[in-house]
């Protein structure tokens, strides 16, 4: 072979390659990454070039080979795109591009903690962290180019000579480290593509099948995915998981680059809600299963993909907290999201409170973290109510007649039977509801937060023509909270609260057995509630209507004398 030219790869430190092999990623399964997406990119380029008009004849299909020899240590990738030139090779190959390479030796020694350099700056460099030699053998996609092969053992000194080789394109292959060798096992290759590279638009193959996905669903417009394309890829990326309730695609280039689809999951309650969940992509390119720096804290229990080429790979988290543009594609993904449940709520309201269990708790913690988010959804915070919505509300409501059930247990006077089954439970907005009671109730929300144990005070609230709503997600002892300082103008008062005050200070000494009856105390007010209510033809409305202010006293109070009168 004609030698071409022997020389001194430029670079600006000596001590790069130490540096390369032992410690450029801590991972060293990401050289394989790094190759084959400088493969991919050569074949993008090959088609740019000839979209250009500037290749004659075909291009023929994409593809790129991985092939490995066990008895030579050697693994090699192999792209049949674009090729390089010697003068290319000279230029790109054997010019580390010592200003980043400096930049990271600087990075590198300010943060242990980062995993992943410039984007891909030094990424063909990497390969020198498994390998103990690597080749480049390629022939450029110019007329009358001159195949070359470039070979460097990992020492500074590289040879650049001519090749044989007639296929336009590149192969580079590396014979790796004695202690590398994991990298000739077929399944560990594999793996290592299903990772990074299965959404790379160009097939991969190994041993000549085709071993990644390649189609990245979130770079499709939305108007060409089906519902059931939404559902397979979910079930792709997350096998064995419940069906997730609804999801967002993510479509934008200005002012930043963000592609992506986001699931809302069905929460269990062992999901670690600090942990997320979404995979970081760079151009297809899998980068990270982590990205809580770039996803509101309040919807990190989403799944899903997000790819951008504008969240900065390289810097420590607490920079990319920080970095602007990562602000700013958190408050966009927060108004994103928003954005969907508003068009749910108003185009497929069944749908919405089918989610509404789970999605209601985003929102809410959304809203209590979120002040922009917060106004996005306030009008779309719904609350499951007594009310029945599909009659007109009565103007002024009936009076109660409650049938005598003498003998009734306690538990059988629950009016929750068949409520929470009930798939037409009905839902309202606290609007809606401040709207429609305001006659009666003036602005006063009852609400209630177990439905089992509160039943009765339901149920007496109810009979009273009194609409309660139901908070009894575990967010929303925190939720009322923010409610009330939301609307100073309102009074929120739990079904039971007036009751319990009095009993606390009737009562100081808690629960305390009558030994007579074998009864606690509240046991015996339970069932004194229930013998009222089981009361013939008790009107509790005329009762209350006898007390003086009825707007100001909670119907639970115009019946509490007369229970602890008798309860003494
Ligand atoms: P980057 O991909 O960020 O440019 P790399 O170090 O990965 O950095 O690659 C350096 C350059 O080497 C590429 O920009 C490209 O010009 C050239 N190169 C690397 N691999 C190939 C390949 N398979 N085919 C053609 N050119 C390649
Ligand atoms: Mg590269």
């Amino acid at each position: 072979m004609y030698m071409l030219e022997q020389g001194t790869i430029t670079i600006h430190t000596e001590n790069i390659f130490p540096i390369i092999k032992k410690s450029l990623y801590t991972d060293h399964e990401i050289f394989l990454r790094e190759l084959v997406s400088n493969a991919v990119d050569a074949i993008q380029k090959l088609k740019m070039v000839s979209f250009a008009g500037e290749v004659t004849g075909e291009i023929g299909e994409p593809e790129i080979n991985i092939a490995i020899d066990k008895d030579k240590k050697t693994l090699s990738i192999t792209d049949n795109g674009i090729g390089m030139t010697a003068d290319e090779v000279k230029k790109y190959i054997n010019q580390v591009a010592f200003s980043s390479a400096e930049e990271f030796i600087q990075k590198y020694k300010a943060s242990a903690e980062q995993q992943i350099i410039g984007h891909f700056g030094l990424g063909f460099y990497s390969s020198f962290m498994v390998a103990q030699k690597v080749e480049i053998d390629t022939l450029s996609y110019q007329p009358g180019a001159q195949a070359v092969h470039w070979s460097c053992d990992g020492s500074p000194a590289f040879v650049l000579e001519e090749s044989p080789r007639t296929e336009r394109g590149t192969t580079i292959t590396l014979t790796l480290q004695d202690e590398e060798q994991e990298y000739l096992e077929p399944m560990r290759i594999r793996q290592l593509v299903k990772t990074y590279c299965d959404f790379m638009p160009v097939s991969i193959k190994l041993d000549g099948e085709v071993i990644n996905r390649q189609k990245a669903p979130w770079k499709e417009s939305p108007q060409n995915l089906t519902k059931e394309d939404y559902l397979e890829f979910y079930r792709y990326l997350y096998p064995f998981q419940e069906e997730p309730l609804l999801w967002v695609h993510l479509n934008t280039d200005y002012p930043f680059i963000l592609n992506g689809i986001l699931y809302f999951p069905k929460l269990k309650p062992d999901v670690d809600v600090t942990k997320g969940q979404i995979k970081l992509f760079c151009n297809q390119v899998f980068v990270s299963d982590r990205c809580e720096e770039v996803i509101p804290k309040f919807l990190l229990p989403l799944q899903g993909v997000i790819d951008s080429t504008d969240i900065p790979l390289n810097v420590s988290r607490s920079a990319l907290t920080n970095d602007r543009t990562v602000r700013r594609i958190a408050d966009y993904i927060a108004k994103k999201v928003g954005d969907r449940l508003k068009e749910l709520y108003r185009e497929q309201r069944e749908e919405y409170i089918r989610c509404w269990q789970d999605v209601g708790t985003f929102v809410k913690f959304g809203s209590l973290n979120d002040d922009k988010f917060k106004k996005q959804v306030e009008d779309i915070i719904i609350y499951r109510t007594t009310a029945n919505l599909t009659q007109a509300t009565p103007e002024t409501p009936p009076a109660v007649e409650v049938q005598s059930q003498e003998g009734d247990v306690w538990q059988e006077v629950t009016p929750a039977s068949g409520e929470q089954q009930n798939p037409t439970s009905q839902y309202t907005t606290l609007k809606d509801y401040l709207e429609r009671n305001k006659e009666r109730q003036e602005n006063r929300v009852f609400y209630c937060t177990d439905e089992v144990t509160q039943a009765t005070y339901v149920q007496l609230h109810k009979s009273q023509g009194l609409e309660v709503l139901f908070m009894d997600s575990f967010i929303d002892t925190h939720f009322i909270s923010f409610l009330e300082r939301e609307h100073p103008d309102v009074k929120f008062s739990r079904v039971d609260s007036e009751l319990d005050k009095t009993l606390i200070d009737q009562d100081k000494s808690g629960e305390i057995v009558d030994p007579k009856t074998n009864k606690t105390r509240s046991e015996q007010i339970k069932e004194l509630f229930q013998q009222a209510l089981n009361k013939p033809k008790l009107n509790i409305r005329t009762e209350a209507l006898k007390s003086d202010d009825l707007q100001a006293t909670p119907p639970a109070m115009v019946l509490l004398p007369e229970v602890l009168r008798r309860l003494r």
